[in-house]
């Protein structure tokens, strides 16, 4: 397993910002995300410093150029699980590798939408769950299915195999967008993969099947969303965050609830542009600093998680 002092997910304004604090202050920083929504094609005339208007890439190229030169690392991949250990520090899963880190700063911007499937909302709570690590254990044995698509849900499908070895797949009518090392995994553990819209859902008390498009029912007591790429409210519940409405909350040191798990930009909330996002980033980076010298080093090296 990879081990740094700093993990950044997310490589928008705020994650960028926050690397480029950490690594000149000689901290071990991984940036880890892909392209960012600012670095589309539109045009930034409002961020400090630009009298002339520049694009969201060339903005985004710059403060990469900028984090890589003071020795920010950089992966290209999304997250697609993350946990906190129990002695501290958190493990960060990519679909190529395992990271350790003492620290963390959440930076992935605002959350997806919802799924649009029938009587989603009618069970959330009653089978219908958005994390594997909070309430897979309730589904010791039992018969359950992941929504989604990518890379995220097989990795939500396969980790629920720690808890049941009846777990289906449901792309819900979208093209699969999984690495292929992922499919070969789902195949190699027997995980069905279902390609048909799901047409509802359906159960007295809890959920206990749905419904696929032509009528086909599968039993299921369980059904984890993970669709997309997995957002900040994701990793909220993952980690036993505080959240404000859908955003994560923070102190005004971009703090969470969770020690050593920073957060910043849109992903908070409020003001939703760069020049907010790029400040949090500076503080959530001032405080994974201080922690990584208060309870990374004296503690005698880094406080890796266990592996989950
Ligand atoms: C069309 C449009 C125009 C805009 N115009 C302006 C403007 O003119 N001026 C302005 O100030 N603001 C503008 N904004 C808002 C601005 O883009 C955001 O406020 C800003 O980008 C927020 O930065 P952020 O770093 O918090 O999030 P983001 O820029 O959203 O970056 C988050 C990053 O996290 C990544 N990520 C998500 N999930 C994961 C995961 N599981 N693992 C790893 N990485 C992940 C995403 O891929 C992304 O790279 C505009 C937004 C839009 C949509």
């Amino acid at each position: 397993m990879q081990s740094i002092e700093l993990c950044i997910v997310g490589a928008g304004p705020a994650g960028i910002s926050a690397a480029i604090y950490a690594a000149r202050a000689n901290v071990g920083c991984l940036l880890l995300g892909g392209t960012p929504k600012f670095a589309a094609d539109y045009e930034i005339d409002n961020y400090f410093g630009f009298p002339e208007t520049i694009s969201g890439r060339e903005l985004r190229e710059r403060g990469l150029a900028q984090a890589l030169r003071f020795g920010a690392q950089r992966l290209d991949e999304l997250a697609v699980g993350l946990h906190a250990g129990e002695n501290g520090g958190f493990t960060i899963i990519t679909p190529s590798r395992r990271i350790g880190s003492c620290t963390l700063i959440l930076a992935t911007g605002v959350a997806r939408s919802r799924p649009n499937v029938p009587g989603l909302a009618a069970f959330e709570g009653k089978g219908v769950s958005w994390c594997v690590t909070c309430d897979g254990f309730f589904m010791r044995g039992k018969p359950v299915a992941v929504l989604g698509e990518g890379n995220y849900a097989a990795n939500q499908a396969l980790e629920l195999l720690t808890y049941t070895p009846a777990v289906t797949l449901l792309l819900n009518g979208k093209t699969p967008s999984m690495d292929e090392a992922y499919r070969a995994r789902l195949g190699e553990a027997g995980i069905a993969i279902r390609p048909e819209p799901v047409a509802g859902l359906e159960g007295e008390a809890g959920l206990s099947r749905a419904v696929l498009q032509g009528g086909t029912p599968l039993d299921i007591h369980g059904l984890f969303v993970a669709v997309g790429e997995a957002s900040s409210g994701d990793f909220a519940q993952a980690l036993g965050l505080e959240r404000s409405g859908s955003f994560i909350a923070v102190d005004k040191e971009q703090a969470t609830n969770v020690p050593g798990a920073f957060a910043a930009g849109d992903c908070t909330g409020g003001f939703l542009q760069i020049s907010k996002a790029v400040g949090e980033g500076a503080v959530a980076a001032r405080s994974a600093i201080a922690y990584v010298k208060k309870r990374c080093r004296e503690a005698g090296g880094e406080t890796a998680a266990q592996n989950p």
